[in-house]
């Protein structure tokens, strides 16, 4: 009798497209959030607000892994 719950869904990586470990409810709002994919190691620093997702900083080009 829990169908009626908030649905969830996991942050896709803005760089591989997969998802992260990170959650979110469609009514969850983050403000320069650190997000970081456990596939690509590809860290950067996100908003989310109303079911859309932001990118407020970005590593440059040159990667380090
Ligand atoms: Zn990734």
């Amino acid at each position: 009798m829990r169908n009626d719950q908030t649905p969830t869904q996991f942050l896709l990586c803005p760089r591989c497209g997969r998802k992260t470990r990170t959650l979110v409810r469609e009514d969850t709002e983050l403000t320069r959030f650190p997000l970081f994919c456990p596939k690509c190691g590809y860290a950067c620093v996100v908003a989310f607000r109303q079911g859309n997702l932001e990118i407020t900083e970005a590593p440059d080009a040159s990667e380090n892994f």
